[in-house]
């Protein structure tokens, strides 16, 4: 098992990563003083539920507490106010009180919505996390939690952070192909803002990850965790560096906006995205290697690195100025200078970031 500390402030909490972590979880809950007298809401969706919920529930109840299970539809379109108030109703008629954990059991999309459950509910109570998608390493560190407005992604918000995070990497195994390489667009992007030596790990163990196998995939869990905390610790509100996490993202939210309704995965918007800012650090003066190495490391993961297309630049140009990283008309970039290191940059232009979608493609 692996071990990690998220140091926020006066705060800190561990992330576990390992095999047959969910086992041992009573174990745990009692090491972290997880209340067994208040009830537990322990949050899934029907995808992650119907393989992982029966014997956690089971394992939690033989330990002697109160299990409140609350599934709900896959996919984003749970992170709604709707479902938020149904998991405060379950919670209310549960008798949920000020010393009740959430524990969440999914990827990204339970992990935002428990936790934001957790956050409102009396104030804010307990949280912990299991997340079970690769993407959600990035989830599980910074306290962002939050559901959807119709017209703007998680936009009711707040920032509240675990008590622990535990990543089973044998939930992990039941992730389909696609699931796992849009996951590991985010784990290559804590490498190229941060870590050199960890791209190359990742170009070199690229079918070890696309295969699940436990030692890789724990340990780039446990790097990008790494990174991602790292970073958030210096910045914890979102003053100036947190913004590096948005490597490719400038683009990629775009291409999101713009291409059909699960056309493309959010890794996969933003591993073009992340070769869109590669090509912008090489035009900008940083040395071609930047380019071929976060392209390659990309392929190797399995995902797209060329634009579909039909995406119409124009289309994409002007997602991009509506994106909420606008700041004052002008685009935030995040590019690369190096690997493993990114400036964030605001006096792009125009005329360089179109040169750039079109050549995407
Ligand atoms: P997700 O939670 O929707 O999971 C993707 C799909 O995989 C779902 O259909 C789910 O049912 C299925 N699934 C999950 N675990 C599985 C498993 N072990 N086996 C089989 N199927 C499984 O999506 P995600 O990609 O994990 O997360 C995306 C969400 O995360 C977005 O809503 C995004 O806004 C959010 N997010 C939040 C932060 C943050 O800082 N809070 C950071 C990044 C992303
Ligand atoms: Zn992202």
């Amino acid at each position: 098992m692996r071990e990690l500390n998220v140091e926020l402030g006066e705060r800190s909490y561990p992330i576990y990563i390992g095999e047959g972590l969910l086992t041992d979880i009573a174990e745990i809950f009692a090491r972290h003083q997880i209340a067994q007298k208040s009830p537990l809401l322990l949050v899934s969706d029907e995808q992650v539920a119907s393989r992982y919920m029966a014997p956690l529930v089971e394992t939690l109840r033989t330990a002697g507490y109160t299990v409140v299970p609350a599934v709900v539809p896959p996919g984003e379109s749970s992170k709604s106010l709707a479902v938020f108030e149904q998991l405060i109703t379950t919670a209310l008629e549960a008798g949920l009180d000020r010393h009740s954990t959430v524990v969440a059991l999914g990827g990204g999309v339970v992990g935002d919505l428990a936790g934001y459950v957790a956050a409102a509910y009396m104030r804010g109570i307990r949280f912990v996390q299991i997340p079970t998608t690769i993407l959600a390493h990035d989830s599980s560190v910074g306290g962002k939690v939050a559901v959807n407005h119709p017209s703007a992604k998680n936009i009711i918000g707040a920032f509240h952070q675990p008590e622990l995070v535990l990543y089973d990497l044998g939930t992990l195994q039941s992730l389909p192909p696609r699931e796992v390489s849009a996951g590991l667009a985010e784990v290559v992007k804590h490498g190229l803002i941060w870590d050199e030596a960890f791209v190359r790990w990742i170009e070199d163990n690229s079918a070890d990850l696309l295969a699940l196998r436990p030692e890789a995939l724990g340990y780039a869990l446990y790097k990008g965790c790494g990174v991602k905390a790292e970073v958030v610790s210096r910045d914890e509100r979102e003053h100036s560096l947190r913004a590096i996490l948005n490597l490719g993202h400038t683009i990629g939210h775009a291409l999101e906006a713009v291409a059909e309704y699960d056309e493309l995965l959010h890794g996969e918007a933003i591993s073009i995205g992340m070769v869109g800012a590669a090509r912008i650090g090489v035009a900008l003066g940083a040395d071609e290697e930047v380019y071929t190495v976060t392209k390659r490391v990309l392929q190797a993961c399995g995902l797209p690195v060329r634009l579909p297309a039909h995406l119409d630049t124009d289309a994409i140009m002007k997602a991009m100025q509506h994106d909420k990283k606008f700041k004052e008309g002008r685009m935030v970039f995040i590019v690369p200078t190096a690997i493993g290191r990114v400036e964030i940059r605001q006096d792009l232009s125009a005329a360089l970031v179109r040169e750039t979608v079109d050549r995407l493609k």
